[in-house]
């Protein structure tokens, strides 16, 4: 035994402990106060403090993330403060990590908005400071996602990140392993070339270790100030050095290498920072004093150069972190689905804001007009804004801001077009749009009677290749739906609104008048008319179907769906061109929350979900265009499933709400598909709207799983599908909002659609507009597909539902003539569409003093999709706007940077051979062709003449 001892000594003579001590403050962007209310009652004096205690010592060092809070502090300071800031950040002393505009979900975000928020935050920080964040900080949010590896770390240039939150199961499997810190590779498409240094914290909190507090929030239970004044009573010198030692050999025996960081710092602390810094100045003095071992200020990316640079090899991980729980009745899958409203207003405002800017760009306008909504959109990425975790007045105050920036950005939008399509001589119509269409409401439509001339329909196509589209207006009453294009009238279709939980019926208008715009042209508009002149339209009605033994059905040229009339589900498809039938049927039931449920966590009461209803009633509407079945289930659940004439996705509308708590129960609402599909418990699910991540009924790629939860433990977020496969076919639900998913049967997908909790200190009981109850109302996208054609079919809808047209409005005194003389009804700002397999994600004005945009290409396939587009694919940029280039750069994802700054870091991998496939390796930009390889996402700076 002595002979090993001093073997051991021998070989590490001078090897000493470095403890970096990492100095945070985690400012929530709105949780349980709003985000204006955080900054005034507490982030100003965080910041006020730091700066103060940071110039007072230029050992001290400090990081901060959050831009929202970081931006409205800065613009009111003075411009000593503002230089002294300056001094402090070049030196190094404050250093901004992640430092996006907000510390983001990674469960529920897409990825378009993941990418928006932090270019919005790395912008402010370049345009100010010159600084380019060098690693990842995504210390709170409740699990990590494959793109936030890949495409928010690696791809923007950050060595690493760092994390708390893991699975507790997991963790302490890595903590008896020392594989807290590893090499992350999460993305199939991209290899090793996405692979980044990935660290998770030991106590699965970002707090400081026990009994090294010094915050004025930790001052009474935890805190020990250190008196090393001998004159003084309780002088406790040694026993502080004991405890820093003590507990930094403790964290060191779970980690390899020689370097630990001791996190010290929590929710809104570092309000007296002086008190936080005082006592780290003495510990650090005294500690390395005593020599045992070294301890210093550091930063997270001084702690990555240390990893870099002490010659360990690490081990590898290539899936992710869902679902995450922190004990064994606690699984954070709840929030996948928590607050659906608020989620979908956030998706679809994300795609407003997308238009605004591709229109701000043809119109040349300065890019003002949309900065409100990037501002209200980046906010609501933070992680307790989009997962519904926040308190009802703080997701009402992010819903506010997201309609004054909608407002703003529909604006923009209207003048831009307005601007872009009247020709010399012509009247600007005066645009406007429906938010509330969904709801039939829709003022500029409803209004239309047989005084109104002419109501323009200007439908703006937002992705990079032609779509057709069916559009419905809401109109009161059956004679206003004629419908003309520009070749002359159309066919239309007009049914009565389904009355459900969620239609206002004083408000709502009563008809839906529908027709199909074709080919709309690609980044692109068309141009309808409603009109006064009239030709033949029938009515579409309803029909009633009694409750007999018979089936009825409805068809298109690609499915026919077949309902049992006795109990008003669907039971059965058949694919007409292959004359095949599968089984395919369609149910709501609940879960009863049990009294752990909240905004996070899903902890059914019982495992089998309860049936809503044994018996839906049902309509039958048929008409040119559509053909839908109605079910109506309960006074608060109704449906409706929808064939549209030569497309073969299946819509399945929803109504949820109020939910019932009469019982005092909370419930979990889900709709569950059961199809004969073999999935042997294995699902996939999306990862922010990109690789699909393979999930498999309970079952954890990395640890041996123990059950506790067997429902709530088998939910993974889908951001915008899901799938089930077997050797032939496969299944796909496709999603308008972030929902929690699972497969809990074999063939089956059942998906928690709205969530009422009643229990607990935190509820998650939205009472809605008249207190009874929030009421929702949603859409899945069925593609039932042979295996081989089914991804694309999925890459083709996904960006489809994301980037939905815009259909804007304007009542005219004219004729359609005098219109067509005086405005352009159809352009394109394309030269050509896009590939079949590339999407423009971003077109926006960049600076408009040097006349820059920001573009980004994104490839739509993974490199495991089974598709022949799933092909790099080269294109010529400077072929693809109807613009006057000077030049173009590629830049990071965030852009800023020149991409050649981006560099992968060669980490050394346990157990492997470093084999980064050349492949996966970016193809150099030669200024006019561009390679871009599945998955890849490219960013562009464009200078305009
Ligand atoms: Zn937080």
């Amino acid at each position: 035994m002595i002979f090993l001892f001093l073997f051991i000594v021998v070989l590490n003579p001078v090897r000493t402990l470095n403890v970096h001590l990492i100095c945070h403050s985690h400012d929530d962007v709105g949780w349980l106060s709003t985000v204006d209310q955080y900054y005034t009652e507490q982030v100003q004096y965080i910041i006020d403090s730091v700066i103060s205690a940071l110039e007072a010592n230029p050992e001290r060092k400090f990081i901060y993330v959050e831009q929202a809070f970081f931006q409205r502090w800065w613009r009111s300071q003075s411009d000593e403060r503002k230089n002294i800031t300056r001094r402090l950040v070049a030196s190094g002393q404050l250093e901004f990590v992640n430092g996006g505009w907000s510390m983001h979900d990674e469960a529920t975000t897409h990825f378009i908005d993941m990418i928006d928020q932090t270019t919005l935050g790395h912008r402010f920080l370049l345009d100010e400071f010159g600084v380019v964040p060098r690693t990842g900080w995504q210390i709170d949010p409740f699990g990590h996602s494959a793109t936030q590896a890949a495409l928010l770390t690696s791809e923007v240039g950050f060595a690493g990140l760092f994390f708390a939150r893991i699975d507790v199961a997991d963790n302490a499997i890595r903590r008896q392993n020392k594989a807290l810190e590893f090499l992350w590779q999460p993305s199939a498409s991209f290899g090793a070339s996405a692979r980044v240094f990935a660290g998770a914290f030991a106590s699965g909190s970002y707090g400081p270790p026990p009994g090294l507090c010094w915050d004025i929030n930790c001052w009474l239970d935890t805190a020990h100030p250190i008196q090393d004044d001998p004159t003084l009573e309780d002088y406790n010198v040694p026993e502080r050095i004991e405890t820093a030692v003590r507990t930094a050999k403790d964290l060191a025996s779970l980690h390899l290498g020689d370097d630990i960081m001791f996190t010290l710092g929590n929710d809104f602390e570092y309000r007296a920072a002086n008190e936080w810094f005082k006592n780290l100045d003495k510990l650090i003095r005294l500690v390395n004093a005593d020599g045992r071992i070294k301890m210093f200020y550091s930063t997270p990316t001084q702690y990555l150069q240390s990893k870099l640079q002490s010659g360990v090899s690490w081990p590898v991980k290539t899936d992710d972190f869902f679902p995450y729980a922190d004990g064994p009745h606690s699984y954070w899958t709840g929030f996948y689905t928590s607050r659906p409203a608020l989620k979908h207003y956030i998706r679809l405002n994300s795609a407003l804001l997308q238009v605004a800017r591709q229109t701000e760009v043809w119109a040349k306008c300065n890019g003002n007009g949309t900065m409100l909504l990037w501002d209200a959109i980046a906010t609501a990425q933070h992680h307790d804004a989009i997962t519904g975790t926040e308190l009802q007045p703080v997701a009402f105050d992010y819903a506010l801001r997201i309609a004054r920036g909608a407002a703003q950005a529909a604006n923009t939008i209207h003048t831009a077009l307005a601007q872009i399509i009247t020709q010399p001589g012509g009247l600007h119509p005066s645009f406007t749009y429906c938010p509330l269409s969904n709801v039939s409401i829709c003022p500029s439509s409803q209004a239309f009677n047989f005084n109104t001339s002419l109501l323009v329909i200007l439908i703006y196509n937002p992705i990079a290749r032609n779509r057709s589209e069916l559009i419905h207006l809401p109109v009161s009453s059956l004679t206003h739906c004629h419908i003309r294009s520009s070749t002359g009238f159309i066919p239309v279709q007009i049914t009565p609104v389904m009355v459900t939980s969620a239609i206002n019926v004083s408000l709502a208008a009563p008809y839906r008048c529908s027709f199909l715009a074709r080919d709309i042209p690609p980044i692109g508009y068309d141009t309808y008319w409603l009109t006064n002149q009239s030709t033949a339209t029938t009515l579409s009605n309803p029909t009633p179907i009694k409750s007999t033994s018979e089936v009825i059905s409805i068809t298109n040229e690609f499915w026919n769906l077949q309902f049992n009339t006795s109990t008003g589900l669907l039971f059965a498809a058949t694919h007409i061109p292959s004359n095949k039938t599968i089984d395919i049927s369609q149910e709501f039931l609940y879960y009863p929350s049990s009294d752990d449920g909240n905004p996070y966590v899903f902890r059914p009461l019982e495992q089998i979900p309860r049936p809503i209803s044994s018996y839906a009633r049902l309509e039958v509407v048929s008409g040119l265009l559509y053909a839908e079945v109605r079910q109506y289930i309960t006074e608060w659940i109704s449906s409706s499933v929808r064939l549209t004439r030569n497309s073969s996705v299946i819509e399945f509308d929803y109504t949820v709400g109020p939910i019932p708590i009469a019982d005092s129960l909370g419930k979990e609402i889900i709709t569950r598909f059961n199809t004969s599909i073999r999935n042997q418990g294995v699902f996939f699910t999306d990862s922010n709207g990109r690789e699909f991540q393979r999930r498999q009924r309970d079952y954890r790629p990395t640890w041996n799983y123990t059950v506790t939860e067997p429902v709530s433990g088998n939910y993974y977020p889908m951001t915008t599908a899901v799938r089930i496969e077997d050797d032939e076919m496969s299944f796909a639900v496709l999603t308008d909002r972030p929902q929690g998913v699972s497969s809990m049967t074999d063939g089956s997908i059942e998906i928690c659609l709205h969530r009422r909790t009643l229990k607990g200190p935190m509820p998650l009981n939205e009472t809605g507009d008249d207190g009874r109850g929030l009421v929702i109302t949603g859409r899945h996208y069925i593609l039932l597909n042979p295996l081989q054609s089914q991804s694309d079919a999925i890459r083709s809808v996904q960006s489809q539902v994301y980037a939905s047209s815009f259909v804007s409005l304007a009542p005219m005194e004219t004729t359609i003539d005098d219109y067509v003389a005086t405005h352009s009804t159809r352009d394109t700002y394309l030269k050509a569409p896009l590939p079949d397999n590339i999407d423009l994600i971003t077109f926006t004005i960049y600076n408009k003093s040097e006349s820059t945009l920001l573009i980004r290409l994104a490839h739509l396939f993974a490199a495991n999709d089974q598709s022949s587009l799933a092909q790099p694919v080269t294109i010529d940029i400077t072929q693809l706007f109807k613009l006057d280039l000077t030049s173009i750069k590629e830049v990071s994802l965030t852009a800023n940077q020149p991409i050649e700054n981006v560099r992968k870091i060669q980490w050394q991998l346990k157990n492997m051979t470093d084999n980064i496939d050349d492949s996966t390796q970016r193809s150099v930009f030669n200024g006019t062709f561009i390679t871009i390889t599945p998955m890849q996402i490219r960013t562009f700076i464009i200078v305009l003449q």
